[in-house]
């Protein structure tokens, strides 16, 4: 069914904007396994976590039994300013690639952190303050993660430290600028003011860093610090609570008009955006209320769920974060060059791992120069510079729809356009200049990455 009558924008109104988060796992017949404490080998506990998580959000990592959870108004408050995001019909793009696909894009760039990452920095802002919290630690690679959590922590009044992946901080020194002015303090990982960071720089002196490592700086931080916490804008199963925003708002549109899509695509670092978008949809597939595909897209350079192992790993380099059951790479792997910095996490959301492990999530790995090919023709159609992260996703809705065009067949795509790129403009400069490399890593690279998975089960 043709739905050409759609409207090119569709925003929802402040009354039918979700009261509540979407959490998937309440469907899962298989829930994913428990963390375990890095010390004891046990599976956590809520006190294992209290020195490092704030509370609230120790409560929605544990919960797999609430399919509703109620978003409190002081987060509704601050969702107001840059939420609903647009779900828009890609009408340009479809005629420019000639296909009778019905193409779908939540575009959720619209905030100065540019990304998705705002919806789940709100909430843990949020709880962190009820809570007494008064700083709080983070890390991020192309820096929106901490673009975000510095604009909520200036929203809620906290203060924040957040290491930055060297090689992103040197390439990107004015989203430094923008953490700097919502109040953040900025440190280049790894350095020398935490003991991680110095066993990592003795190592490895010339190394750009890794989110791994970064992750590991905040960690150690936060539980040597009064009255602060660690924050972490990916992975973990509160994150992709509060992202579900992005899927439960699609899904009210989407319903109005009595669209179901055919398939629907995310591109996967940790796994927060595709969780949130395909949340609702997946919850009802659970049920056997739909036959919707899920495609979660990753860089060939950090190929996660398409050449990973399904295995206990630590969430960091320096393992001293619990282990979380998931697809992963290795805590030591040290992904090739790639421009989609946040994409270069060695593991995946436990969640989305254990999804994909059923069959019930598909995951393709792209190619950066394709990739950067698509977000062009993306960005001539659509009057938007994606991120490069976006940008896979871009690509695999782009296939799609070329496939449709060649089996004819009218498929409904909705993919997630989780931010803009105007700070990934050096990676836009080589693929114009032709310069752009298409690296993957070699079968040695991963037998070594994999040596670091600890051999648990
Ligand atoms: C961080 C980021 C991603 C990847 O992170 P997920 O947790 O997998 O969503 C994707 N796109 C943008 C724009 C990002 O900032």
């Amino acid at each position: 069914m043709a739905n050409t009558s759609i409207p090119y924008k569709t925003y929802l109104t402040e009354q039918e904007m979700p009261r509540y988060w979407y959490n998937v796992k309440a469907h899962m017949k298989n829930k994913h396994a428990p963390f375990l404490n890095p010390a004891t080998g046990e599976p956590c506990t809520k006190d294992d976590l209290r020195s490092v998580f704030c509370d609230e959000c120790i409560e929605q990592e544990f919960n797999d039994r609430d399919e509703y959870v109620a978003i409190p108004q002081g987060i509704l408050d601050f969702y107001k300013m840059f939420r609903p995001s647009p779900l828009v019909r890609a009408y340009f793009l479809e005629r420019f690639l000639d296909t009778p696909a019905e193409i779908y894009y939540k575009f959720e760039g619209n905030n100065t952190s540019g990304s998705h990452k705002l919806n789940s920095a709100a909430a843990q802002a949020y709880y962190a303050k009820q809570q007494g919290i008064t700083r709080l630690t983070t890390e991020t690679g192309a820096g929106q993660w901490g673009t975000a959590l510095s604009m909520a922590c200036a929203f809620y009044g906290l203060q924040l430290c957040v290491y930055m992946v060297k090689a992103s901080a040197e390439q990107k020194p004015h989203r430094r600028e923008v953490m700097r002015t919502f109040g953040a303090e900025v440190i280049p990982s790894p350095g020398n003011t935490t003991s991680a960071g110095r066993a990592i720089l003795a190592r490895f002196p010339d190394t750009g860093g890794s989110l791994g490592c970064a992750i590991s700086e905040a960690v150690e931080t936060a539980l040597s610090t009064q009255n602060c916490r660690y924050v972490l804008g990916s992975v973990l199963d509160h994150v992709l609570l509060h992202q579900s925003v992005i899927g439960t708002e699609c899904k009210i549109a989407l319903d109005k008009y009595g669209i179901v899509p055919d398939v629907v695509i995310g591109c996967m670092g940790g796994g927060s955006n595709f969780g949130g978008l395909i949340a609702p949809f997946m919850g009802e597939r659970l049920q056997g209320k739909n036959e919707i595909r899920f495609v979660g897209v990753e860089p060939r350079g950090c190929p996660t769920l398409t050449r990973g192992k399904f295995a206990y790993d630590y969430c960091d380099a320096a393992k001293m974060t619990p282990l979380a059951k998931m697809y992963t790479l290795g805590c030591g792997f040290m992904p090739s060059p790639n421009h989609a910095g946040g994409l270069r996490y060695h593991g995946m959301s436990p969640v989305l791992s254990q999804l994909y492990h059923d069959g019930y999530i598909e995951a393709v790995a792209v190619g950066q120069k394709s990739v950067f090919e698509a977000a062009t023709d993306f960005a001539k159609c659509e009057g938007i510079l994606p991120a490069p992260e976006s940008a896979h996703a871009i690509r695999a809705a782009t296939d799609e729809a070329l496939e449709c065009k060649r089996s004819g067949k009218k498929k409904v795509i909705l993919f997630g356009l989780t931010g803009t790129g105007y700070f990934d403009l050096s990676a836009y400069k080589q693929y114009n200049d032709g310069t752009m490399t298409d690296e993957a890593p070699t079968d040695e690279m991963l037998i070594k990455g994999f040596a670091s998975i600890p051999a648990i089960r």
